[in-house]
């Protein structure tokens, strides 16, 4: 199948598991060359996610992303961030107050206004990145400090689903964190976006309220990763 083929029939599963409500297609790029990137946008994904900053500036000086927002959605080094911010619309990957600050303190130097979403680590994995839901009041009142960053929502990369309905328990808790805090008034934090849900899970991750998924393996085919390397490591 295509790769126009491939978000047409995404598309659809979205359509079947949200019901009415609007769902964006955040393409996952990583380990896709500027040519398929670019059939992507063609095929009217709603957003380029890139996970690595040099994979991202090599493609992006391609102009594969031209047509489509540009997310950052990958674990973000603080050597790294002057890369990033301001030339992505929307950093997915904020797990950390530190982080945040990094981000707020180049965003204002720049002059702009930076678009980011918490990332929880919504199952305690000791090995991934992103605050604890416990965390989460703290970090949206502490984002009040930097006027040019805003926080418009939440992001989960919850543990590789072995079967359907695994990860159910940990997408329906993001969506009550991120309905009780969009009842909250926060001054530099909304919640607007649910960024949940990759190839194995994201019809799941919309039944339970995702309004943004990020979809890599069922748009572009399985990555081949080599020998001993695993997503984590990305
Ligand atoms: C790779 C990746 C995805 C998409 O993964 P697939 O299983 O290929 O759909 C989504 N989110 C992040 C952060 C990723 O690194």
């Amino acid at each position: 199948m295509s790769i126009a083929e491939n978000v047409e029939k995404i598309r659809r599963n979205i359509a079947e598991a949200a019901g009415s409500g609007a769902v964006l297609l955040v393409a996952a790029t990583k380990m896709n060359d500027a040519a398929h990137v670019r059939e992507a946008v063609a095929a009217g994904v709603d957003a380029c996610g890139e996970n690595r900053v040099q994979e991202f500036l090599e493609k992006n000086a391609q102009n594969a992303y031209d047509g489509a927002p540009k997310h950052f959605i990958g674990h973000l080094q603080r050597n790294k961030v002057n890369k990033i911010v301001g030339s992505v619309d929307l950093i997915q990957s904020v797990g950390s107050a530190e982080l945040l600050t990094l981000i707020g303190r180049r965003a204002e130097s720049l002059g702009i206004v930076q678009d980011v979403l918490i990332e929880i680590n919504i199952a305690g994995e000791a090995q991934k990145s992103g605050i604890e839901p416990r965390q989460l009041e703290e970090i949206l009142e502490f984002s009040a400090n930097f006027s040019s960053v805003r926080v418009r929502g939440l992001m989960c990369i919850p543990p590789i689903s072995a079967q359907s309905g695994d990860n159910r328990a940990y997408f329906a808790r993001m969506r009550q964190l991120f309905v009780d805090n969009g009842h909250k008034k926060y001054d530099n934090a909304s919640m607007d976006f649910l960024s949940m849900g990759m190839t194995d899970d994201y019809m799941d991750a919309v039944r339970e309220g995702a309004n943004m998924v990020r979809i890599g393996s069922a748009i572009f085919g399985r990555r081949d990763y080599g020998a001993g390397k695993s997503l984590l490591e990305e």
